[in-house]
């Protein structure tokens, strides 16, 4: 105990001898500094004085430089955004590079650069959003979906004119449909619906399918729902429409109606001539079929097979119209129908070649993307023609080669893409 006591004595005395140091110190130092004071001259002391005021002065310019940065870097941030902005939208002149042939794969060349002009579909890969959509447990587990929109977005984004690779799409989807292995020649047409339900499966909203409910077979609109209750993803937003289906019998004259939907519509060529027209195709299209020998359906009434006439017609038009001519006809012995189809630039009032009450009002299309085919039904090449959305000038894409159109709508068309008016930018 005492050693504890005797050792606080002892710090605190060390304390107090500290203290009288440092307060001594500090008199003598203010003393120099005032008898400095005394006996320095006073020009001595304006000097020092005004050199202050100098090195002040600098200090707030400096001080107010540096404010002025700071202040002008959000600013600056502010402009440069409003210029990326400015940028974006000088940027955004569509898609101007071509796609290198991998072997034969024209076909999905001239397709690809079709989607990549659909632009509700480039601005859903190129912001994004697909990402929220990603459906998992689809059969490609999200993989397709996502090397598409990397594929959409290099292509859009791309400054130079050096054409891209579709290698690494190409090898997703032949994961997807082994089918298009090898270097065979493809048909466009059938390359287009693959990938698009490789796409829609991809990014589904509905993650587990409903158990099926009521068949609605006579009601359009009950069964639009059902089927988007089961499919609903940006492809069926843009591309699905409903075919209505009418079978009469000929003997009772029942009808029996179906609906269906459909991603594209196949359209027949009046044969025999030597120009036709698309609204000639749409009639063909729509016009009864007579079922009778072998073909015979069953009718519910008659409780028999019957001679029977069969009639489709659109029952809603999709946002995005794709219309496959039929130009590799089984009817036309194995010749590919070379005649000059008339396809408007703009299909204005959609609804004359819809059936009667159908969903959606008459609006119109504009065409933004055509695939050629030149050759015969064994060999020939693909090239897409397509419409830039913002510059509004057609541009022919032949593989890597990218050229002014010279003419859009020929002989050789085979696959037309028109989109309903307004919905190119959303
Ligand atoms: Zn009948």
């Amino acid at each position: 105990m005492m050693t504890k006591k005797r050792i606080k004595g002892r710090a605190q005395g060390l304390c107090y001898k500290h203290v009288v140091t440092l307060l001594t110190f500090i008199q003598h130092t203010f003393r120099d500094i005032y008898d400095l004071f005394l006996e320095t001259s006073p020009f001595l002391l304006c000097t020092i004085g005004i050199a202050f005021l100098l090195i002040y002065l600098l200090y707030i310019s400096n001080t107010r430089i540096k404010v002025n940065i700071h202040r002008k870097t959000p600013s600056y941030k502010a402009s440069s955004w409003s210029c990326d902005k400015t940028d974006d939208a000088d940027d955004r002149k569509g898609v101007r590079v071509g796609l290198n042939n991998l072997g034969n794969t024209c076909f999905m060349n001239a397709v690809l650069q079709c989607l990549c002009h659909t632009q509700p579909l480039v601005d859903y890969c190129t912001r994004g959003t697909y990402l929220s959509d990603i459906n998992h447990r689809s059969p490609t587990h999200g993989d397709l979906v996502k090397v598409f929109a990397e594929f959409v977005k290099k292509i859009s984004d791309s400054k130079s004119k050096a054409a891209i690779s579709p290698y690494q799409l190409r090898s997703e989807v032949q994961r997807y449909a082994p089918r298009f292995y090898g270097d065979s020649q493809q048909d466009a047409q059938e390359f287009l619906r693959y990938l698009l339900q490789g796409l829609h499966d991809d990014i589904n909203r509905v993650k587990s399918k409903p158990s099926l409910m009521g068949d609605y077979g006579g009601d359009a609109f009950k069964t639009w729902r059902k089927y988007r209750d089961t499919d609903d993803s940006l492809i069926v937003d843009l591309f699905a429409g409903q075919l209505k289906s009418t079978l009469k019998c000929m003997t009772c004259n029942n009808d029996s109606i179906t609906y269906d939907p459909f991603w594209d519509l196949s359209l027949p060529i009046p044969e025999g001539y030597r120009n036709t027209s698309l609204r000639q195709c749409f009639n063909l299209f729509s016009s009864p079929e007579i079922l009778d020998g072998t073909n015979r359906p069953y009718c519910e009434v008659c409780k028999k097979k019957t001679r029977s006439s069969k009639k489709i017609e659109v029952n809603k038009f999709p946002r995005v119209l794709v219309i496959h001519l039929k130009r590799f006809s089984a009817s036309s012995y194995g010749q590919k129908l070379n005649m000059m189809i008339e396809c408007p630039l703009i299909l204005g009032n959609i609804s004359e070649f819809a059936a009667q009450n159908s969903i959606g009002d008459g609006c119109s299309y504009v065409l933004y993307g055509v695939v050629d085919h030149d050759g015969t039904n064994n060999s020939g090449h693909y090239i897409a023609k397509c419409r830039n959305p913002f510059t509004k000038e057609w541009n022919e894409f032949n593989d890597s080669r990218v050229t002014k159109a010279s003419s859009v709508v020929t002989n050789k068309s085979y696959i037309l893409f028109y989109i309903q008016e307004g919905s190119s930018h959303f």
